[in-house]
């Protein structure tokens, strides 16, 4: 599978669009040093083909010689990370477990969403969830409420799937309208079937030692899979994630962590960010600014999870913007062992772990192992 990437962390400009679309971030994008650069192929590895990577300690240029194992570039020894490859690759394993627990206890897992509101990009969200849920014999419920509805009728209905027991998943689409208490709405979702995983509960239990959450939140659950597939080492080796969201640089920490790493978290007050995510062997980077990470933040053969999604200007583009991560990927693939792509990196991986949780929530409920 090849995919061609353009590098020009340079010249791009962050758009000021989409609040509506995408979270809202730096005022304008930090420019790359001039990079000359030819525009280069990069061939991705199957991820069950893939050899363990490299030491992290050992030079980049070390294991990048076969197209089948790692990307194939003029300049750029860093292995892609294809979320989208193993993406569908667990959409696949998904739909066989469904078919398997179907079939030998007659429970088809279900995932209710509620979307209050009309914003599009939450239509649009709500609509790839549903489609993704019936590639993989899913059954999905929706409820759709108006903006103005009170906190209380969301509650009711989340109460009303909390007691239902075809559902196995409930999740609450994000943002909801202002007059709203997230907290209240996300706490009323009973943990047994939080697959947002976004519950303080199962945040709490990820966080204890000799805990364990129900639920872990999809979208660093899939950097952390990505990370498994590809046969990163974590154990022992030093972490830092960039961001410390609720949703995705504080459980992303928290499972780095739980993975026997040593953990460093960089913020928006962080002194010295280059310095210490220099030191890093693993660098999952959520912030929402583009290309803040640049290739002289990267330890030499590090792997890097880009969860960043910034719309950027270009006009080449028939949208008129492009999306690139919070990491340069020109630099920082030149320096890295492996690198996640923006798009395509995990961006698919958190649908994919939507459906895993709730296959897992259906296979709990039941005693199916
Ligand atoms: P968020 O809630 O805005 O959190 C951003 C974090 O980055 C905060 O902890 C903030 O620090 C930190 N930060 C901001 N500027 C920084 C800087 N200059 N240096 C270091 N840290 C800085 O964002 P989020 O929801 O975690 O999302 C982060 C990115 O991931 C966004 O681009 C979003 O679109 C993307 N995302 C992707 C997926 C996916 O499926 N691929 C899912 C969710 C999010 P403070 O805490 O100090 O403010």
């Amino acid at each position: 599978m090849a995919s061609s990437i353009l590098s020009d962390c340079s010249s791009a400009r962050l758009l000021p669009l989409r609040r509506a679309l995408l979270p809202p971030r730096a005022p304008r994008l930090r420019p790359c040093p001039a990079l000359a650069h030819p525009r280069r192929l990069l061939v991705a590895a199957r991820p069950q083909l893939l050899p363990r990577p490299r030491r992290m300690d050992s030079p980049p240029a070390a294991t990048a010689s076969s197209a089948d194992s790692a990307t194939v570039s003029a300049d750029a020894p860093a292995k892609v990370i294809d979320g989208k490859l193993v993406a569908k690759q667990v959409r696949e394993e998904i739909a066989v477990e469904v078919t398997r627990m179907k079939d030998a206890i007659g429970i088809v897992p279900g995932l209710a969403v509620i979307l209050v509101g009309s914003r599009k990009d939450s239509q649009t969200y709500v609509r790839n969830k549903k489609k993704a849920c019936e590639a993989v014999g899913i059954k999905s419920y929706e409820v759709n409420l108006p903006e103005d509805s009170s906190e209380e009728e969301v509650i009711k209905h989340i109460a009303s799937f909390n007691s239902d027991p075809s559902v196995h998943g409930i999740l609450v689409q994000l943002p909801l309208p202002r007059h709203m208490n997230d907290e209240n709405i996300l706490n009323a979702v009973s943990i047994e079937k939080d697959v947002d995983g976004f519950h303080p509960l199962n945040i709490g239990r990820l966080a204890m030692q000799g805990r364990d959450p129900f639920f872990v939140p999809c979208t660093p659950k899939g950097c952390m899979e990505l990370l498994h597939r590809f046969g990163v080492e974590i154990k022992g080796k030093r972490a830092v994630v960039i961001g410390r969201s609720n949703i995705v640089g504080m459980p992303a920490a928290l499972l780095l962590q739980k993975a026997n790493a040593t953990v460093s978290i960089v913020h928006s007050q962080t002194k010295n960010p280059e310095e210490i995510t220099r030191q890093a062997d693993i660098v999952i980077a959520a912030v929402g600014v583009a290309n803040l990470v640049r290739g002289n933040w990267i330890k030499p053969g590090a792997a890097i999870i880009d969860v960043g999604i910034n719309p950027v200007d270009d006009p080449e583009s028939p949208r008129g913007y492009r999306l690139v991560g919070d990491v340069c990927y020109e630099e920082a693939s030149k320096v890295a062992g492996a690198i996640t792509p923006v798009p395509g990196g995990v961006g698919p991986m958190t649908i994919a772990m939507l459906l895993s949780n709730t296959l897992e929530s259906a296979k709990r409920t039941h005693k199916f192992k």
